[in-house]
């Protein structure tokens, strides 16, 4: 049997009023994807990866991971009054997330 995909978008107003960290009180912010950065080289996880893959195999020893049925979605806001980012981790959830283009 073949298992059915459901693809679900959670709808995201573009601004929203939350906190800001840095202001301390709800101010309006501008919400935006995460994108994923490129990994820094010299970072200590990456130099321990390195070190664990160098030689004859390249497998690395370890529990076989899951493929999740649900994801945790995280998104930046940038701060109308101070124009600072910070990120906002949403919950995780099988539908994927959409910022609405209308206000
Ligand atoms: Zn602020």
């Amino acid at each position: 049997m073949r298992a059915r995909t459901i693809t679900v978008s959670m709808k995201i107003p573009p601004l929203i009023n939350v906190y800001c960290p840095f202001c301390r009180k709800h101010t309006q912010h501008k919400v935006s994807e995460l994108k994923k950065r490129a990994t820094r080289s010299m970072a200590w996880g990456q130099l321990k990866h390195e070190r664990k893959t160098v030689g004859y195999t390249s497998k690395v020893a370890g529990k076989v991971r899951k493929v999740k049925q649900s994801q945790k979605r995280s998104f930046m806001l940038r701060c109308s009054a101070c124009g600072k980012l910070h990120a906002k981790v949403w919950r995780h959830s099988k539908k994927k997330p959409e910022i609405s283009k209308k206000e």
